[in-house]
């Protein structure tokens, strides 16, 4: 009743949760929903999940296929088909899966990336980024739930997912998030994990020191102060799974492999990622 009263005096500004703006029932705008169409149709790195632009277009000097080109298939590197979890014979979603683009991006290929698989709904760029940056920095909690539910339908597009036995979203560091009042990666990952029916794995993970940019070091230097950033606390829920790191943002993936190294080596089966908001690849080196 008072809430009610209160609604009628202060109506709740539905918005958009992309571009904040007004939007009848709090849903995507029709401008955002074209712009997430559009992102959903753009051929991706089958790796990290970066956004390569629209299938059958050569841009940057890298050949996109259309439909039924093959040719770039055989260029994939010997063995690649084996570090990717076999995917589509499990169906726990019940959804159509379509199958894993097979291009890899120049940053895939020349590094060693320790997850199977990472996806974003979106690269991270105009509204994308605005809404990243509401969750985040402007205390706007609730938006986890409508861009975890991006996130859920953005997962279905891919099988590997469809078999993550649990969540675990990026930690930030204690003192940090005290500060925040939330960690936007555990907000995700328990929408997500409500939507899915899949558990959150809060406490595995840990982030012990803080890591700020050091711009100054070399790239060896930041990865070995990232690599000691976290640990796993808890190895058993980790041991023999098939885990998805959950977080708001992947750029250069730096931290998403910290982390998938430290959940392997406590034993997990596979690890792959999932986030909001992605990297745009381009084909040069
Ligand atoms: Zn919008
Ligand atoms: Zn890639």
């Amino acid at each position: 009743m008072l809430r009610a009263v209160i609604e009628l005096i202060y109506p709740p500004r539905l918005q958009c949760p992309l571009c904040g703006a007004q939007s009848p029932d709090n849903s995507l705008c029709l401008d955002c929903r074209q712009l997430l169409d559009g992102y959903a149709g753009e051929q991706v790195c089958c790796l990290c999940g970066g956004f390569l632009g629209v299938r059958g277009y050569h841009l940057d000097g890298l050949v996109y296929p259309t439909p039924g080109d093959s040719a770039l298939l055989r260029e994939q590197p010997p063995g690649y088909e084996d570090k990717l979890i076999s995917c589509g014979s499990v169906n726990r979603l019940g959804a159509s899966l379509s199958q894993s683009s097979w291009l890899m991006c120049p940053a895939c290929r020349a590094e060693n990336r320790p997850f199977d698989l990472a996806r974003a709904v979106a690269p991270y760029e105009g509204p994308v980024r605005e809404a990243v940056q509401r969750l985040k920095y402007r205390g706007m909690k609730s938006l986890a739930v409508p861009l975890g539910e991006l996130m859920a339908n953005a997962s279905l597009r891919e099988g590997a997912f469809a078999r993550t036995d649990a969540l675990v979203p990026v930690p930030m560091h204690p003192g940090r998030e005290r500060e925040r009042g939330y960690n936007q990666s555990v907000l995700l990952a328990r929408a997500l994990g409500e939507l899915l029916q899949v558990p959150v794995l809060e406490r595995v993970l840990v982030k012990i020191r803080e890591t700020p940019s050091q711009t100054s070091l070399s790239a060896s230097q930041r990865r070995k102060n990232l690599q000691q950033a976290f640990v796993v606390a808890k190895p058993e829920p980790v041991k023999g799974k098939i885990l998805t790191i959950i977080d708001d943002v992947f750029t250069t993936g730096s931290t998403v492999s910290i982390i998938s190294h430290l959940l392997r080596q406590a034993g997990a089966r596979s690890v792959l990622v999932l986030t909001f908001a992605g990297t745009r690849q381009s084909g040069k080196k």
